[in-house]
């Protein structure tokens, strides 16, 4: 049983690991070969996430008020991710890189003759929005933060320059040359503490790393857990971890030693929004104030990126994960990833989200109301709502425990 189920992983990994898949490899047909009994080593991991320790994490986050890029708030969060991770016991490297404003571009005038509006409305990402639509936007206006402490740590104004954001590493026992990445972003805005945008996903992160760092813990393969910067900006960390090290993918450094600085990429899974879920507003605006009790996990994979195939494969493994060894809701997937850190990996690499909804059609319709405001609170949620991004860690820690062949050692 157990070689079996670890060699279905490992095929799976291997078609992850197509960079070029040709229509003879498309690796759909793998997916219904996914095997619907847990394996007991994961099953261990996965009871070792704990709602207290996963709420804890991000309310460690939220002190440091929205973490903007480009203040001393985000530089702080960073230095605490990076303690909180090292205390796990998980070897910490920071990339650096700069962000400047780019200069506001003077929008042109309407051509006459442009193209007509489709005859399908289409939201970011490719979705079609449906039902009751509220407005939503980024808060700048700090008077709308009550708390005077909470404005006053959110006061800073972002400046152009270096940056820096932090990750950290499980290198695999037998493929140490090949690595998932598991991403969220650790910057924020709206003038309140980004609890849910991005401190749930985050923390999740977070707790992965904690758990897969245990001494007793081993995986084949490699597993970066990166907590990138710049997200609201325009997604710069991480399309400055690709710049820099695509090319280094698979390279032996030094030559001989065993140690690939960076792994070849098997695929990307980015966690951005986890907690809430009450659903579509109502028709008077308002938004149901308890977490719906069918509420989901969205997984989303991008129909146009060039690694789609990969992608939705890797999907489905998580789909398959959440019905093993998520404990309360379910997982769904659907074809429209879009704005956020996945992106730039996407036409390299299998890269997926995870979140409370779907980005284009919920989320872009109204369904979050403390998305990028000031009631972005820590305070905001209830346990039904903490327990749905607990859900979404157990999805991917049972994935990716199966996928980079986790197992339990005795010391
Ligand atoms: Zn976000």
């Amino acid at each position: 049983m157990r070689a079996f189920v670890k060699g279905v992983a490992t095929s799976i990994a291997c078609v992850l690991a197509w960079h070029a898949p040709t229509a003879a490899q498309q690796p759909a047909a793998r997916v219904q070969s996914l095997s619907p009994t847990p394996v007991p080593a994961v099953t261990t991991l996965v009871s070792r996430l704990d709602l207290e320790r996963y709420k804890a994490t991000i309310k460690g986050l939220t002190q440091f008020g929205d973490r903007r890029q480009g203040t001393e708030r985000n530089r702080k969060a960073v230095d605490w991710i990076e303690a909180q991770l090292r205390s796990y016991g998980c070897p910490t490297e920071r990339l650096t890189y700069v962000y400047d404003t780019p200069q506001r571009r003077t929008s042109q005038p309407a051509q006459a003759g442009s193209a007509p509006p489709p005859a399908i409305p289409r939201a970011v990402g490719g979705g079609r929005p449906r039902g009751i639509r509220t407005p939503t936007g980024v808060n700048t206006d700090p008077q709308k933060q009550p708390n005077e402490t909470l404005r006053a740590l959110n006061a800073e104004p972002a400046a152009d320059g270096p940056r820096e954001e932090v990750y950290c590493t499980k290198v695999g026992s037998t493929h140490p040359n090949e690595m998932y990445i598991i991403g969220a972003h650790m910057d924020g805005h709206g003038w309140g503490e980004a609890a849910n945008d991005d401190g749930s996903g985050t923390a999740l992160v977070m707790e992965l790393a904690r758990i897969f760092s245990m001494p007793d813990v081993r995986t084949e393969r490699t597993i970066r857990f990166a907590l990138w910067n710049n997200e609201e900006t325009g997604l710069n960390g991480a399309s400055a971890y690709v710049a820099q090290r695509k090319d280094l993918q698979g390279k032996e450094d030094p030559p001989g030693s065993g140690r690939y600085p960076e792994p070849t990429w098997l695929g990307m899974i980015q966690h951005d929004m986890m907690l809430f879920d009450h659903g579509m507003p109502r028709a008077d605006g308002s938004i149901p104030p308890e977490q719906r009790p069918e509420a989901d996990v969205n997984v989303e994979f991008q129909m146009n990126a060039k690694q789609m195939a990969g992608a939705q494969a890797l999907a489905w493994y998580l789909h398959a994960a959440n019905e093993k060894y998520a404990s309360d809701y379910p997982a769904q997937v659907g074809p429209h990833m879009t704005n956020t850190d996945s992106t730039p990996f996407m036409d390299i690499v299998p890269a997926i989200t995870v979140r409370e909804n779907e980005r284009g059609v919920h989320i872009g319709s109204g369904w979050d109301p403390q998305w990028h405001q000031p009631i972005d609170l820590f305070s905001t949620y209830s346990d039904k709502d903490f327990r749905l991004g607990l859900n979404a860690a157990q999805t991917t820690l049972g994935a990716i425990g199966e996928l980079a062949g986790a197992s339990i050692v005795s010391r």
